[in-house]
């Protein structure tokens, strides 16, 4: 048995929520007397993926390849099996993000492997048997799946396995596939960015606001509160529906599942349908004027008030605390 992460970057530099993956895998990998080996794919430093070795990988393959230095679903999955085969892995652990929620199912299929996607915790083991708890219908269930297979894909979901430093430098070596440009279906030819604020799904902190805010002309409080803590802004559906948010930041059951370690929520009600995607939020605070509304039964901090009193008295507060 063998371990292979893919260590996930973003302009060349990896995110948390790959150094959580390459902890999570270290840990799957001391258990069972094993070894971390990390692919990267893009662009990235000597450094930077050397120092992989600080969160247990051992060994980092590098892709450097012109043809991949843009992430493409069909291609990196393509990669990361053939490594998968060349190094003889049989474990294969990524984030849950935007990139692994798009690679685990298609590595899988060309593994043959079972696989557990958004898992939570790190799996219980009985024999070859894994056994994961994840999350489910967007957030607002967890599963418990059982991996029999021989190969197994596991996707880590952003925020739940904390970083462990283990010291050590990783061996980088280059890893190169041979392939023909018909493997490739797909071929991303430019990325326009659309923000260069916190990601939304990998945020640590989340700042919602809802209908409560009454238009978009009072946004300048979320973002202002949002920036003051490093967070990402979100909203609710009819927020970005009614195009005072754009789609990108719509939180619930038909947009994003987030799992920050605080999710603060100001003028939302709490419908289920929101709820859905906030449910693996660690500490989740709730500001309504409507001592009644939903959302308390699920905030472990409420504040019953007038959003347009409160959120400025926050935003000094956190300013006196920083300065
Ligand atoms: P409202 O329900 O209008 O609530 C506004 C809240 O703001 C109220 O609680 C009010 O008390 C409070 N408020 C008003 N003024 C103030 C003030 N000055 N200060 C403080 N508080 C104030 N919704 C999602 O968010 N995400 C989804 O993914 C999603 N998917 C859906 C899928 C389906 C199939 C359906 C049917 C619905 C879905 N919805 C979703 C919609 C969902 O049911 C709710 O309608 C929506 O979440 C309500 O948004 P809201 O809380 O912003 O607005």
């Amino acid at each position: 048995m063998s371990i292979l992460i893919y260590a996930e970057n973003t302009d060349g530099k990896f995110k948390k929520s790959t150094y959580e993956a390459v902890s999570y895998a270290k840990a799957i990998a001391g258990r069972n007397n094993t070894n971390l080996i990390a692919i990267s794919i893009g662009d990235v430093a000597n450094d930077e993926l050397a120092a992989l070795g600080k969160y247990g990988a051992e060994k980092v393959l590098n892709v450097s390849n012109d043809k991949l230095k843009s992430f493409v679903n069909q291609a990196y999955a393509f990669v990361i099996a053939e490594a998968a085969k060349a190094e003889g892995a049989n474990i294969m652990v990524l984030s849950n993000s935007f990139s692994g929620r798009g690679l685990a199912p298609r590595i899988a299929v060309k593994l043959q492997a079972g696989v557990a996607d958004g898992a939570v915790s790190l799996p219980e083991q009985n024999g070859d048997k894994f056994t994961v708890k994840k999350t489910a219908f967007s957030g607002k269930a967890y599963a418990v799946v059982e991996l029999t297979s021989a190969n197994k894909v596991i996707s880590l979901t952003p925020n739940s396995y904390k970083v462990v430093e283990t010291g050590g430098t990783a061996v980088v070596e280059e890893f190169t596939v041979d392939f023909k440009e018909s493997d490739f279906k797909q071929m991303l030819n430019e990325i326009v960015k659309s923000t260069d604020k916190v990601s939304l799904p990998d945020a640590e902190i989340v700042v919602s606001g809802g209908r409560g805010l009454k238009g978009p002309e009072n946004w300048g409080l979320i973002e202002e509160l949002a920036e003051l803590l490093g967070a990402a802004t979100a909203c609710s559906k009819p927020v970005s529906d009614a195009g005072w948010r754009p789609h990108s930041e719509h939180v619930g059951q038909t947009g994003i599942a987030v799992s920050p370690n605080l999710y603060i929520a100001i003028g939302i009600s709490g419908a289920i349908q929101h709820l859905a995607g906030i449910s693996a939020s660690k500490v989740i605070v709730a500001i309504n004027k409507d001592a009644e509304a939903p959302f308390f039964k699920v905030a472990d901090y409420g504040i019953v008030g007038d959003a347009f009193e409160i959120v400025p008295k926050l935003i000094e507060a956190v300013k006196q605390y920083k300065a």
